[in-house]
């Protein structure tokens, strides 16, 4: 029996990370799953699963939480300590699959306590990737890594040839907008940004899909998940979404990851890695798909792509910063407050106005998050002014 930790238990990731556990229910024991204060949803998978503590970040909703558990065994709790408690919990694995910024401590923790950490939280490795692989190293945890691209990656790596990896070349579907215009972009709604045209996801990242800014920290996350150099690290579109990603050798092969656009197939393999498991994902027919499709990315189409380049080629608190911009850029577009193409300008700025030194520290991290969130802020304001 395997004890189970889903932090994010009740968005996108940790949805399907709950329909694979369920299917085998004496495979699996629930030690914690934890939510921002999705009550409803948090207290029924509590429920199913008999989970041993159930944990909303916001602490207003504790009670309702507590209600909502009414007599079952499950203990309850609140606040954003009390997630970190609930990673800290030492369960074999654990799914982090907290959207954004929010992630950070929580996926600390899980190292700290855990054993094995499949890591959906890529926000955590764009701000914060040395504090977390050093904290890996530190604590001989497993770090699996969840992202489809980054999976295909580590499905395609071969023991002892890890110095003879020439490139890994993430696919990008391009998003919605593949073949909109600049001009074109300029108007595009919220709706039309989370509406993916392959993958259904939370909307945080469905509008980074949009901006490409997706790709951007999946380059950076690559940079910290596998041992190669920032101009090792390629972006190609496919529209298709079928080829996940590759991992190209110093002979010439070309090793990829096939598979339907479903991320319970990643989710899966980190799952039951270093073994394999069954899923009721559909089966990809490559009679059915017929071609594939392979460009270039345009990056004066997609800013955020190449802002997410230079950050990475930069270092330091350049992608933290890059991170956190865009974080309050997406929430601020969700909202209506700015324009799509705002996105790109509100992070470029505010990669302008803000150069700090690198950080050493999950603190120094935090810190630098906080003072970019503030700069971001101050622009979205001009955008609505
Ligand atoms: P989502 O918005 O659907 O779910 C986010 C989860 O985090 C929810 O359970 C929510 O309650 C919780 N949460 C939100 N704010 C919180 C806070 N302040 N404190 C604690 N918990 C909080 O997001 P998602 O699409 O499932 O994505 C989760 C992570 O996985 C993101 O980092 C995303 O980039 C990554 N990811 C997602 C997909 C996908 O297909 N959805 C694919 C690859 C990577
Ligand atoms: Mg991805």
């Amino acid at each position: 029996m395997k004890t189970i930790t889903i932090l994010g238990a009740t968005g996108s990731v940790g949805t399907s990370t709950l329909d694979l556990i369920e299917r085998e229910p004496d495979a699996y024991r629930v030690l914690a799953l934890t939510a921002n204060c999705d009550v409803g949803k948090l207290a029924d998978a509590a429920r199913r699963t008999g989970a041993r503590r159930a944990v909303v970040a916001d602490e207003s909703c504790l009670p309702a939480l507590r209600e909502a558990l009414g007599d079952t065994d499950t203990e309850c709790a609140g606040g954003a300590d009390a997630v970190c408690e609930a990673a800290r919990m030492g369960a074999d694995w654990t799914m982090a699959a907290i959207v954004g910024t929010a992630g950070l401590k929580p996926v600390l923790a899980a190292i700290e306590g855990g054993k094995a950490v499949a890591l959906a939280n890529k926000e955590s490795l764009v701000s914060a990737g040395n504090v977390m692989t050093g904290a890996v190293a530190r604590h001989g945890v497993t770090l699996l890594p969840v992202d489809s691209e980054h999976n295909a990656v580590f499905q395609c790596l071969e023991p002892g040839n890890a110095d003879k990896i020439a490139r890994i070349i993430l696919t990008a579907s391009g998003g919605p907008f593949r073949e909109r215009s600049l001009d074109e972009m300029r108007a595009i709604t919220p709706a039309q940004a989370v509406a993916h045209p392959n993958w259904s996801m939370g909307a945080k990242i469905s509008v980074d899909s949009a901006t490409m800014m997706n790709k951007g920290l999946e380059l950076i996350e690559a940079f910290h998940l596998f041992p190669v150099d920032a101009d090792q690290l390629d972006v190609l579109v496919h529209r298709q979404s079928v080829i996940h990603s590759l991992v190209e050798y110093v002979d010439g092969s070309l090793l990829a990851q096939l598979g339907a656009p479903d991320m319970r197939v990643p989710i899966a393999h980190a799952l039951a890695w270093p073994r394999r498991m069954e899923t009721p994902c559909q089966r990809l027919d490559l009679a059915t798909v017929g071609r594939l499709d392979f460009e270039a990315p345009d990056y004066a189409r997609f800013p955020c792509l190449k802002l997410a380049r230079e950050a990475l080629a930069a270092g330091g608190a350049r992608p933290a910063i890059l991170n956190a911009a865009n974080e309050i850029a997406v929430a601020a577009f969700l909202k209506g407050q700015v324009g799509f193409l705002e996105i790109a300008a509100i992070v470029s700025d505010t990669l302008e106005r803000y150069d700090p030194a690198a950080p050493d520290s999950l603190d120094d991290v935090l810190a630098i998050d906080g003072q970019a969130r503030q700069i971001a802020g101050e622009r979205v304001k001009d955008c609505i002014a």
